[in-house]
């Protein structure tokens, strides 16, 4: 569902540290705080190179008024040499916030609907290492992993928000999914096995977390550099105010706009309640094999059609 790995091509070392350099230079000095998001990991040597890592740090230590950095990461690249060395590099001026996705706190749903591949271990051994050397941990949520109901999401982000909040990493970040061409989200999406979250799902989320976690999460997902093809919504009416509420609380943390959301008063909650209430689906490892049955049994049909169409072109040949 994410871009990890979508991108096909070989940027020089070089031109990766001047392009960062070049966006660097358009920050300007009165914004002291900085994500650098890379395509997945900024820590997995094939993505950046140790040098090109090195060089892309030391431009931001150059620009003293930046005070914090953001990278992202897998937890499965995160060693203490690298962020010791990270550190190193930025000085004692500018902090190292490293954001990992946890995705779920449930292994079923992390290791099979997401395909994470992360043990549960593995992530808390990062965070400790993340704290230890320094830097400040962020634990990242998928809301609405391909497969899960509404209801199930809403319950499966608490408690992830609610176990990150517990591993007292810096912010949490509930990223709605949204969906991209491409992507296993994408096909459930085409062949109308996914919807993407209701925000109403988001804002119910939100309220019903720990006051503690509530003060650290982030709300995010609503745009993105690549084209999407769908986001989290609601309907038409309300979903753009609901989403201006959600970014601005996510800039300002004050959760006076998330309560202004939830009590917007619109038609689509109704529905949306409906959505909620369905229980009459099967298990979920059930509707895992039927909606891949389904989409694999598109392209089996998508493929004899082609093998047709190009015996009909050998015969008029
Ligand atoms: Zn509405």
């Amino acid at each position: 569902m994410c871009d990890y790995g979508g991108f096909e091509g070989d940027i020089s070392e070089d031109i990766l540290v001047r392009q960062a350099a070049d966006l660097l230079d358009q920050w300007g000095e009165g914004e002291t705080e900085i994500n650098l998001s890379c395509l997945g990991s900024f820590f997995d040597d094939r993505e950046v190179s140790p040098k090109a890592r090195r060089e892309i740090l030391g431009e931001i230590a150059k620009r003293e008024h930046i005070q914090l950095l953001g990278v992202e990461s897998r937890a499965n690249d995160v060693s203490e040499a690298k962020v010791r060395e990270a550190l190193s590099i930025l000085g004692i001026g500018c902090c190292l916030e490293v954001g990992m996705g946890l995705e779920s706190v449930n292994d079923f749903v992390r290791n099979v609907c997401v395909n994470k591949g992360l043990p549960l271990r593995r992530f808390e051994r990062a965070v400790e290492t993340i704290g230890k050397c320094g830097a400040h941990a962020v634990g990242h949520v998928l809301f609405k992993p391909p497969f899960l109901t509404e209801a199930e999401t809403i319950s499966d982000a608490i408690a992830t928000i609610t176990y990150l909040d517990s591993l007292q990493v810096r912010r949490i970040v509930l990223m709605v999914a949204n969906v991209k061409h491409g992507t296993l989200l994408g096909e459930l999406y085409d062949h109308d096995f996914y919807r993407p979250p209701w925000l109403w799902s988001v804002l119910k989320t939100a309220m019903d977390i720990p006051r503690s976690a509530r003060d650290r999460l982030l709300i995010y997902g609503f745009r993105c550099g690549l084209p999407m093809t769908a986001t989290g919504h609601n309907c038409p009416k309300c979903s753009q105010t609901i989403i201006e509420l959600l970014e601005q609380f996510s800039g300002t943390g004050n959760h006076e706009h998330l309560y202004t959301a939830s009590h917007i008063d619109c038609p689509c909650k109704t529905q949306w309640r409906v959505e909620l209430d369905t229980d009459d689906l099967p298990p979920l490892p059930t509707r895992i094999l039927t909606s891949l049955d389904c989409i694999e049994a598109g392209y089996e049909r998508l493929s004899l059609r082609i093998s047709d169409d190009l015996s009909a072109q050998m015969d008029a040949r």
